[in-house]
């Protein structure tokens, strides 16, 4: 028998389509540490980002913030040698927005400069292997998939591992927050995963500062921290977006956003009204 006369193939297609999507599993939520974060900053401000797919206006500090990394990437992924190659990545790869006027660009790159020639030094007396860096886990945890991407990893002499992030943020963090953070210990979880033996060291790399502050983590932390991941996975499936209004003093949307109790724009640090 053929088609009935009063449903196209088209209709039909469009039929079938309907119900593979209706009965087809959904995939496991994704869950990585900026996402967490920007959910416990403010939840209607996830949403904005990861269900509306807002964006924040480029800063001078993001731009930096994007130079370094993608300079030390492509530096150490093409084996650069000396610090030519480091700075030439960095011209190569530098984030041009978000800036004021030329004088601001100049000041914000030459940040950039110095701490790359403090990096370099700082690499070139550590007596450890680079052994990833920019290396992405995601694998799942639970019913969810957890994800993210370590700056660098380190064999150390004692052939144990060490994780690097780099941070380009003007603010320093003491040892106590530090040995609380969140971040860190997700991606000892996912080093973990990549290298399959625990990290023994976690260190964030304070580049406007030169300086290296590190901690370690135990399985109570990564308790801690998987009992974070289901919590916030568990608010997400049930959509819970309240705003944080407390918030919206330091939040990048509050120009944007419906709930803003704040609606001065601030630009470079600069508040605009
Ligand atoms: S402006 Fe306020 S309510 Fe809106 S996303 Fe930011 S913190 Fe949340």
């Amino acid at each position: 028998m053929g088609t009935p006369l009063f449903l196209s193939s088209s209709m039909l297609d469009k039929i079938k389509y309907f119900f593979i999507n209706l009965f087809r599993p959904k995939p496991p939520m994704e869950l990585s540490f900026s996402r967490i974060s920007a959910y416990r900053f403010c939840p209607w401000k996830y949403k904005m980002i990861y269900e509306d797919g807002k964006k924040t206006p480029p800063t001078p500090q993001i731009a930096l913030g994007l130079s370094v990394h993608k300079a030390l990437e492509e530096f150490h992924k093409n084996d650069g040698r000396d610090l030519d190659d480091l700075l030439e990545a960095y011209n190569r790869v530098w984030v041009n927005e978000g800036f004021l006027n030329p004088q601001q660009t100049m000041q914000f790159y030459e940040k950039g400069e110095k701490m790359l020639e403090a990096y370099f030094e700082w690499s070139q007396l550590r007596k450890s292997e680079i052994v990833a860096v920019e290396k992405e886990f995601r694998f799942p945890v639970g019913n969810l998939i957890l994800r993210g991407i370590i700056d660098r990893i380190d064999k150390l002499p004692d052939d144990t591992y060490e994780v690097i992030d780099y941070k380009t943020h003007a603010e320093m963090w003491d040892q106590a927050k530090i040995d609380s953070d969140l971040q860190i210990t997700l991606y000892a979880i996912g080093c973990e995963n990549i290298m399959k033996t625990p990290p023994a060291v976690l260190s964030y790399y304070f580049l406007a500062h030169d300086q290296v502050i590190s901690t370690s983590r135990t399985q109570k932390d990564f308790d801690f921290a998987y009992k974070e991941l289901a919590d916030v996975a568990k608010k997400l499936k049930a959509k819970d977006y309240k705003p944080d209004t407390a918030k919206c003093p330091r939040c990048d949307f509050r120009t944007l956003c419906k709930f803003s109790t704040v609606k001065t724009a601030v630009a470079n640090g600069k508040s605009l009204s």
